[in-house]
């Protein structure tokens, strides 16, 4: 898997890291890159500058070292500033991060915007510190740099984009995010090979900043989005999980839906459809998961690692996202034939079906019809939207294209 490549590299918002992981990816898709330097206003954030981690060890009073970030890098926090000194325990408590729940694991901690410093070890490390002072030597810097983002691009035949992103900021971690990021290398290659109506752009960027510069810097303009995926979280538990779009009627939605796939309502946290979703922004996008971020154990610590995921479920889940951007693409939507309002029902024998069976029933199933048949609205939504069967709303579409009410919509 091309991911077990990029998994050991110390990977942050900004870094030569990052950078040679965009490489390691342009080497099985091709990479456009985009580069936002240190200071560059995203509406109301600001791109960071790079943090430079040199050293980051903890010893004990007989000068035994307790951590050394050379062996992970999860044991210093990411964005760590600056400590040397020797303080007491009751102290260093306050910089310590662990796990209980996971005594083993190393927990990932980030403070990219709080001049912070704090290491991070196993519940079972920390519970045997028992000295009374201990020595911190953190030597980090911040220099301005450049935030790296790779697009993989496949034009389609209209200008109409969707936007397929995940991220590649968090080190050493391998469902949350990375796995998101060999899905969209694998369905790259499935949906290049096809004659695609959308043009698809993949974006691997850090998270959150990552999605900010796109929107801000103009590189994503929500106008000609249609709807966007996250992909992360991908590669570990049985089930699959799609969170909504914040609309959670949206076409993609009503498409997840009928695929028989448990939906969650969308909630302003979790990954990068926070940005896309929010205020002046209200790109649609929704997340296909398996296990959600947070939900597993092992979400932020050492042990959401390569041994957890599989690459089998990585696969099945791309061909999920394959499958749900074909049936987006493929089924058919339904225009009316005049210039609007509601069709004269009268003149095509249609306004009162009187005598037929359930002829209340077929009424309100045409009027459903009529109304989604704006172009915008499949078959699913047709179906979710009105609360009847796919059978019946078949049947009543033929009816309507028969007698010259509607037509297919051709694109
Ligand atoms: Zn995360």
């Amino acid at each position: 898997m091309l991911i077990s490549d990029i998994f050991y590299t110390n990977r942050s918002l900004l870094g030569i890291n990052n950078d040679i992981s965009l490489y390691i990816i342009d080497t099985e898709i091709p990479l456009k890159l985009h580069w936002i330097p240190s200071g560059t206003k995203c509406f109301d954030w600001t791109v960071p500058k790079e943090w430079i981690i040199k050293k980051a060890i903890l010893k004990d009073s007989q000068d035994n070292v307790i951590v050394d970030f050379r062996d992970n890098i999860l044991h210093v926090i990411n964005y760590s500033g600056n400590f040397n000194g020797k303080i007491h325990k009751t102290v260093l408590d306050d910089h310590v991060y662990y796990n209980i729940d996971l005594p083993d694991a190393i927990p990932y901690r980030t403070s990219y915007y709080d001049n912070i410093w704090g290491f991070c070890m196993s519940w079972n490390q920390y519970k045997e510190l028992d000295d009374d002072f201990y020595i911190v030597d953190i030597e980090s810097e911040f220099v301005n740099s450049s935030m790296s983002i790779g697009e993989a691009y496949i034009k389609g035949r209209s200008n109409r984009e969707v936007i397929l992103t995940s991220y590649i900021c968090h080190p050493f971690q391998a469902n949350d995010g990375l796995s998101g990021v060999q899905l969209l290398i694998e369905l790259y290659k499935k949906l290049k090979s096809r004659d695609n109506y959308f043009t698809y752009r993949f974006f691997f960027m850090p998270e959150t900043i990552g999605a900010l510069a796109l929107l801000s810097q103009g590189i994503v303009k929500p106008e000609n989005v249609e709807y966007g995926l996250v992909a992360t979280c991908v590669g570990y538990g049985e089930e699959l999980s799609y969170k909504e779009t914040f609309l959670g009627n949206h076409t993609v939605d009503n498409i997840v839906k009928r695929m028989g796939i448990e939906t969650r309502k969308f909630q302003p946290y979790g990954s990068d459809e926070r940005q896309f979703s929010s205020p002046n922004i209200r790109i649609p996008i929704g997340s296909l998961m398996r296990t959600p971020y947070q939900e597993y154990p092992q979400y932020h610590t050492s042990e959401d690692n390569m041994d957890l995921i599989s690459h089998k479920l990585i696969t099945e889940t791309t061909d999920v996202y394959y499958d749900i951007i074909k049936r987006y693409e493929e089924e058919p939507r339904y225009v009316i034939r005049h210039n609007g309002g509601e069709p004269f029902l009268s003149k095509y024998g249609l306004y009162r079906l009187i005598g037929t069976v359930g002829h209340e029933e077929w009424e309100k199933i045409r009027n459903w019809v009529i109304f989604l048949s704006d172009g915008n609205n499949t078959i699913s939504d047709m179906v979710i939207k009105s609360g009847y069967s796919m059978n019946k709303i078949k049947d009543c579409i033929k009816i309507l294209v028969d007698k010259g009410v509607i037509k297919l919509l051709e694109y």
